[in-house]
């Protein structure tokens, strides 16, 4: 029997690169159309064309998705090229550390403009292809282990990542009835551009060594001391993308080696 996934539109932000780029290539792998939408244009063509490459289906498509026009335009080219939407992941996102004190409020809306704003928007846009006809679909924001837990100095990322839940459980509930379910995905830490980009940047704020930072801030709190992968989350998602009920909807799944127990 092939999976659920087979045939069906899925359209995941921030997949030039890391998580985003894992997530497309498992779904891909697993028979959907994907859809790359990043503001990296050249690399959402890049990773395209590495699906294709082994013979999947997926496009490239410039998106900002903290601005509307450019969502909406990116929505309706992706619908056009591949059909209705079937599956949303929401999950470009930067990392900015700083205390409270010092962090700039550009920063600030910054950071609440590409995780939340950036999270509505993109579902705004594709729920009507949801909702027609009854199509129904799937809808999995990328929160973090920081959508249950805080850390010093990253007061926009904990806010944003707490904020998609209130999100994805509303989408829930208003979805429902429209056969669309909603949940978050938590990772702990990811090897990828965004925390190797936090490893200095801690340790200075911190006064740590970065091999400090690594093991006591980023692992400390995990069962057995190790990252979680690519293929961890990407698994955790597919997953959520083949449950073929509501049963799960509104819901958060960490995948964090035990830092966060929920
Ligand atoms: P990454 O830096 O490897 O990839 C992020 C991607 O988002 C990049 O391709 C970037 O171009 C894109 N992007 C940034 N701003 C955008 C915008 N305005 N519009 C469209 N695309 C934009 O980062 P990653 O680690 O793969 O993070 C992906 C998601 O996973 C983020 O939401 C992040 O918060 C979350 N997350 C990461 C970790 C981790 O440890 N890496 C842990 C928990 C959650």
């Amino acid at each position: 029997m092939g999976s659920s996934i087979e045939g069906k539109v899925a359209v995941v932000t921030g997949a030039a690169s890391g998580i985003g780029k894992a997530i497309a290539t498992m779904l891909a792998q697993a028979g959907a159309k994907v859809a790359i939408a990043d503001l990296n244009e050249a690399g959402a063509q890049v990773a395209a064309g590495e699906i294709a490459a082994t013979g999947g289906t997926a496009i490239g498509v410039a998106m900002d998705v903290t601005d509307e026009a450019a969502v909406n335009s990116g929505i309706e080219e992706i619908r056009a090229e591949l059909g209705p939407v079937d599956i949303l992941v929401s999950n470009a996102g930067i990392q900015i550390v700083n205390p409270i004190e010092q962090f700039a409020y550009a920063d600030w809306k910054k950071m609440l403009a590409i995780h939340l704003d950036g999270a509505f928007l993109t579902t705004k846009a594709v729920l009507p292809q949801m909702y027609a006809n009854g199509r129904g679909g799937i809808v999995i924001y990328m929160g973090s282990v920081h959508s249950h837990l805080a850390s010093p100095l990253k007061s926009a990322y904990v806010t944003a990542k707490h904020g998609l839940l209130g999100l994805a459980r509303t989408l829930a509930k208003e979805g429902a009835k429209h056969g669309v379910v909603s949940n978050v995905v938590c990772p702990g830490f990811v090897r990828t551009p965004l925390v190797e980009k936090q490893i200095p940047e801690q340790a200075k704020e911190l006064g740590l060594s970065e091999e400090d930072v690594v093991k006591k801030v980023m692992l400390g709190g995990t069962v057995d001391g190790i990252f979680t992968t690519l293929e961890d989350v990407a698994q955790t998602v597919k997953f959520l993308c083949e449950f073929p009920s509501a049963a799960l909807t509104g819901q958060s799944i960490t995948v964090s080696h035990g830092w966060h127990m929920q």
